[in-house]
């Protein structure tokens, strides 16, 4: 039974529009009205925002986002199967979904958008890692939208919110909280899906702080935390050789020793290592 809106249910929708998933495009999709307007709640108050959703599909995160209240949602779908079940959408609620079809790697959505903009997505795992890279690593900060709210993987969740020691620790963990602040809200089994993955997800959340939280070069932040994490295994004056000649120097300079690993170095430690790197460059 639908529950936020006179629509039908998703799985009339699907069956009506012969919507069977396609593994191919990541298909699964999410059937529980309740769930995906709980999963739109995660994403704040979007009643003043423009809401960029990747991957809508049958439009069961879509019509969360519009029964909470979403000003306007512009949702970039690549299968155009989804097209006459988004439209029923656009049709419920007037001037407020505007659908594009597309692969959202290629499309640029900004022209249809108009600040402050919230994105909310439930994406297959690789797309949605190189999306949430590219909107973590703009060329201006900050950036065009002000929050994040995806679906991940648990295990990719658990990467961008890890910690210094941990296994999950990395360079997911350090772009997203280097200038953002990211937390897990939401954990759901296989079966909230439909097909049911083989792996549990998550509701992330993120927060993009006006500025970084530590100061630091973006670029030269990004390629020492990359070089350190490629061998995360090795001691960082091995890892960071190609970096720097005099790297053990520039290592203690920020307060790093030369035999740690990139996973016991915080944000604090990456970013100071990124401005004496910086400095010694000059
Ligand atoms: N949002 C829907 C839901 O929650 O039920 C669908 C989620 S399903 C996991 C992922 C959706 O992303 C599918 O509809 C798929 O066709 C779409 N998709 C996959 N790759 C895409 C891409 N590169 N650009 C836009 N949409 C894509």
């Amino acid at each position: 039974m639908s529950t936020i809106d006179d629509l039908p249910p998703l799985s009339r929708v699907i069956a009506s529009h012969g919507l069977t998933a396609r593994k191919s495009l990541g298909q699964n999709f999410l059937l529980d009205l309740n769930l995906t307007a709980k999963i739109a709640r995660q994403a704040g108050d979007l009643r003043n925002m423009d809401v960029l959703e990747i991957g809508p599909g049958p439009g069961g995160l879509t019509r969360g986002l519009l029964a909470e209240g979403a000003r306007h949602v512009l949702a970039i779908e690549k299968d155009s199967r989804c097209l006459p079940a988004l439209e029923e959408i656009s049709a419920a609620y007037p001037g407020r979904l505007t659908v594009m079809m597309g692969d959202a790697l290629k499309v640029d959505p900004l022209e249809h958008l108009t600040p402050p903009i919230a994105i909310a997505a439930n994406l297959p795992y690789n797309v949605g890692t190189e999306l949430l890279v590219r909107w973590l690593t703009p060329k201006e900060w900050p950036p065009f939208w002000q929050t994040l709210t995806l679906m991940f993987q648990r295990e990719v969740a658990e990467r961008i919110v890890a910690t210094p020691g941990s296994k999950a620790y990395g360079r997911l963990a350090l772009l997203a909280q280097w200038r953002a602040d990211a937390r897990i809200m939401l954990s759901l089994p296989p079966e909230a899906f439909s097909p049911a993955p083989k792996v549990s997800s998550a509701v992330v959340h993120l927060t993009a702080l006006p500025e970084p939280r530590f100061p630091a070069d973006a670029k030269v932040l990004e390629a020492v935390v990359a070089a350190a994490f490629n061998q995360r295994r090795k001691m960082l004056r091995a890892a960071l050789k190609g970096q720097h000649p005099d790297i053990e120097i520039i290592l203690q300079k920020a307060g790093i020793a030369p035999t740690e690993r990139a996973e016991q170095v915080s944000l604090e430690g990456f970013c100071a290592l990124a401005r004496a790197l910086a400095e010694a460059r000059e």
